[in-house]
């Protein structure tokens, strides 16, 4: 099969109509749709029923989105508890378990049930999106049991028209003689495997420099960071992030700016205050709190998926109009409060990334002066390096910039060994 030109893979549209939506028709939708989401769950799934009734949630009071983002969030970490006092769904099917199609045995342990409904977990917009095509012969190194990313991608494959080579997890020489053989183009998996894969060819003798017959990656479940993404571009290679969860299958992907993953049409999205589950003003990190317009098997409303991110209402080059999130920066029982505003340990690494060449270490630590908040930017600077003015003002620059806070950096001899990237030694006694 002819290679395609990265042009024809970075052109077109999985389903126009809904991903050009002008953005007032979207809020409209997504107004409507949440509100029936959340009526269908509750009149139709008994646990979320009890979970909102245990809260003292008149459903009759909920009539406009106001009152919707005012709902209780459905923690994800929760949920595992949810099932076990109610096996085995915890009461949120909303369909009798016989119209399922399969079930997904998923860490916690929890089941994640999929019905019957074609391109069920909405993943093939975000293959085609990617830049995969029909005749693309795909690696799916994703595994095919106990846990449902496999299966998932697998179907979105064919679904567009892939073919397939169901590889799953390991074996790291057979996967690089299948590549080579095969000349594999498209890859599903995290994305260091890809690179791992691509070194063992050229362990086994494959001249590389030559090109790859690989042409397009689509990666999730594991943080793309930049030297990797450039490093599988060197190759050739397209690399795009989707971000892909166990009960709501494609929640968003990256279209070819490569500026953030678009969210899916069929879902509403809050970036909210992970302890209170109040939605957070644009730009601030918070927890991904997700409502799903469609899945009738099990409705999820205002659900907590505990993953950190930050909403971009930009407008994006491709044409979409859907929102964007700024990647997944981590899990919300990490991030710690700081003058009001989340911070996360990789907000920090983010910002000492600019300086890899004069930082050895860094660290915030967090402090209370009367009733504000003081965050101290320690640096351990590497051997030969000066702290200069010049290099302080830079990082509090950078600091700023990836946490929206204003830190005051010092340069310290040494960071002890073992101690947290965020050192909270407030007291609140
Ligand atoms: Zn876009």
């Amino acid at each position: 099969m002819a290679k395609r030109t990265q042009e024809e893979r970075n052109s077109g549209f999985y389903a126009e109509t809904a991903e050009r939506m002008g953005r007032s028709d979207r809020t409209a939708f997504k107004e409507r749709d949440s509100l029936k989401a959340f009526h269908y769950a509750y009149e139709k799934a008994p646990g979320y029923k009890k979970f909102l009734e245990g809260r003292g949630v008149d459903p009759g009071a909920v009539k406009n989105i106001d009152d919707f983002s005012k709902l209780p969030v459905l923690k994800k970490n929760m949920m595992p508890e949810r099932h076990q006092n109610n096996p085995p769904f915890g009461g949120f099917l909303a369909v009798p378990v016989e119209k399922l199609k399969r079930i997904y045995v998923s860490p916690g342990p929890i089941y994640d049930p999929e019905g019957r409904k074609e391109d069920y977990w909405g993943l093939r917009k975000c293959l085609y999106n990617a830049g995969f095509r029909p005749g693309d012969i795909v690696m799916n190194t994703f595994s095919y049991h106990l846990t449902p990313a496999g299966i998932f991608l697998d179907e979105a494959c064919n679904g567009i028209g892939c073919v397939t080579v169901p590889t799953g997890v390991g074996n790291t020489e057979i996967q690089a003689k299948t590549m080579a053989g095969l000349k594999i183009n498209g890859y599903i998996g995290v994305p260091s495997f890809l690179m791992s894969l691509i070194k063992k060819m050229e362990e086994l003798g494959h001249d590389t420099a030559k090109g790859l017959s690989m042409e397009i990656a689509l990666v999730a479940g594991e943080i793309l960071s930049p030297s990797l993404r450039k490093g599988l571009n060197d190759y050739g290679i397209i690399v795009r992030q989707a971000y892909i969860t166990a009960e709501l299958g494609g929640v968003a992907y990256e279209c070819p700016q490569e500026n953030g993953m678009h969210i899916s049409d069929d879902l509403y999205i809050e970036i909210c205050d992970p302890v209170t589950g109040e939605p957070l003003p644009a730009g601030s990190i918070g927890e991904v709190v997700v409502t799903d317009f469609s899945n009738e098997c099990y409705p999820l409303v205002r659900y907590g998926t505990g993953d950190l991110s930050v909403l971009d209402e930009g407008e994006c080059l491709c044409g979409r109009t859907s929102y964007k999130l700024k990647g997944i920066m981590g899990r919300a029982d990490e991030v710690t409060k700081i003058k009001g505003m989340f911070v996360h340990p990789r907000q920090i690494d983010e910002a000492a990334a600019k300086f890899s060449g004069e930082i050895e270490k860094i660290r915030v630590v967090v402090t209370r002066s009367g009733v504000t908040d003081m965050m101290t930017v320690e640096i351990q600077l590497k051997h030969g390096v000066a702290g200069t003015d010049t290099l302080k003002t830079a990082i509090d620059e950078k600091i700023r910039e990836s946490t929206k806070l204003r830190g005051n950096t010092v340069f310290v001899a040494e960071i002890p060994e073992g101690s947290k990237k965020i050192e909270d030694k407030r007291k609140w006694d």
